[in-house]
């Protein structure tokens, strides 16, 4: 086990990845309801967007807060969802934590002072 993964205490086989650098774009200021509407819509550039492809039906792009180096979404050009959802409980049987302990508990320790 390394730095990064962790094993929850449930279910058994689910693992946790730590990466909370992705706190910074849950709780960031948003531009519009959908980065990936965003990026699909503004053709004129794909390298500031990081797309890497464009097909008939989808696109890929690298993901900007990614899990692991080179971490490639593929995006329909309809997208049936908003916000922060992934798959990794689905396919990787890993909840991912986007905050860091240290973060969570001084957030828990002013929130706590602030109530008295
Ligand atoms: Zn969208």
């Amino acid at each position: 086990m390394d730095n990064h993964t962790a094993k929850a205490e449930s279910p058994p086989s689910e693992r946790l990845l730590w990466a909370p650098w992705r706190l910074e774009y849950i709780r960031g200021i948003k531009d519009s309801d959908c980065f990936i509407c965003d990026k699909r819509d503004d053709r004129n550039d794909d390298d500031r967007n990081l797309v890497l492809a464009r097909g008939q039906e989808s696109f890929l792009l690298l993901n900007a807060f990614p899990y692991n180096s080179g971490h490639v979404l593929v995006a329909p050009y309809r997208p049936r969802w908003i916000g922060d959802t992934n798959f990794m409980p689905v396919i990787g049987d890993t909840r991912v934590v986007p905050e860091a302990l240290t973060d969570t508990a001084r957030r828990l320790r002013e929130a706590w002072e602030k109530e008295g």
